[in-house]
């Protein structure tokens, strides 16, 4: 059987990669305590001894705001942690898929961002992982770099757990409406990874680099806070939506600075897959129906 090793199977993508891995794959995942990346000896005798077809790289330093004051620890994660995992895998010349984010973009555009346009990070946590996704890329490892963006789902912490939580405690809330980008259910990355892998598998081949992918489509996180409160009241998670205003992202200083434009254009995986990717809203109801 192929064996698939898993790294970071505890966060939001990792355990739905565990929850819907394919039947006819040998998946073996760790979490950081079992397998922390940034150990490059520890990561190196991990794989040569699982011997895995591939790796699926989920792990990542994901605090967007504490990066800012904490780089060291976003780069020994973000790139150093992926060039140990590129280097195991050369040794046994297996490729690695890895998932990286909208934030290697500045978010001055208009148009969906291309695989091809230019990336500039504005934080510590985008660079980081622009880092890593170059690590990768001059490892000489066939490889996967998907990039995808605003990530929710049932498991950890994220924007729509945290909607629900304020709506359960207040009235009224503000939420940035001049931010514009793609929710994507850990779930739907994780069935896309898994697409990408048994194509490999079946086909000993993959159209290997970096491609861009995100439920559709675009919308505001107050459109997107909008609907949770929609979705959440007509399934009976909470009881009353509270009044949402829209403000600006002045009004809502953070340390990190975020993109206001973040939709990228994800047609080469579409072309790649002779597939079409799910609604944000489809997959929120869904997300919901599990909480
Ligand atoms: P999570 O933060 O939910 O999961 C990341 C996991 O990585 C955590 O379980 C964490 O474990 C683990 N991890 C951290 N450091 C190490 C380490 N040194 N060794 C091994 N594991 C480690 O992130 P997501 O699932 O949301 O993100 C998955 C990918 O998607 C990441 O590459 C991220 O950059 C990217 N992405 C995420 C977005 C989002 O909105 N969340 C948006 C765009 C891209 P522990 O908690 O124990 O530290």
């Amino acid at each position: 059987m192929v064996k698939v090793l898993v790294t970071g199977a505890a966060g939001q993508v990792g355990r739905e990669l565990i929850k819907l891995a394919p039947a006819g794959l040998e998946v073996v995942g760790y979490n950081s305590s079992e397998l922390d990346i940034t150990n490059a000896q520890q990561v190196q005798q991990m794989v040569v001894e699982q011997a895995p077809a591939f790796i699926i790289n989920a792990a990542a330093y994901t605090a967007v705001d504490k990066a800012e004051g904490d780089a060291i620890c976003a780069y020994a994660v973000n790139e150093a942690g992926v060039q140990n995992l590129a280097q195991a895998a050369l040794i046994l010349n297996i490729p690695v898929f890895h998932i990286s984010t909208d934030y290697v973009f500045d978010g001055t555009s208009t148009a969906p961002y291309k695989e091809t346009d230019p990336v500039s990070p504005t934080g510590v946590y985008g660079a980081s992982k622009l880092a890593g996704e170059q690590a990768l890329a001059n490892s000489g490892v066939k490889h996967i770099i998907l990039r995808t963006s605003w990530v929710f789902g049932a498991e950890g912490n994220n924007f729509v757990k945290t909607m629900l939580r304020l709506g359960k405690e207040r009235d009224t809330l503000g939420v940035v409406a001049d931010q514009y980008g793609c929710p994507t259910s850990a779930a739907s990355i994780a069935k896309v990874l898994w697409q990408l892998a048994q194509k490999y598998t079946a086909e000993g081949e993959l159209l290997w680099g970096i491609y861009h992918f995100s439920n559709s489509p675009a919308t505001t996180w107050h459109g997107f806070a909008c609907e949770i409160f929609k979705q959440a009241v007509e399934i009976g998670v909470l009881d009353r939506a509270p009044v949402v205003n829209a403000i600006k992202t002045s009004d809502y200083p953070t340390p990190a600075k975020r993109p206001a434009w973040s939709v990228m254009d994800g047609s080469a995986l579409e072309n790649l897959l002779g597939s079409n990717v799910a609604s944000w809203q489809q997959e929120l109801s869904a997300v919901l129906e599990r909480l």
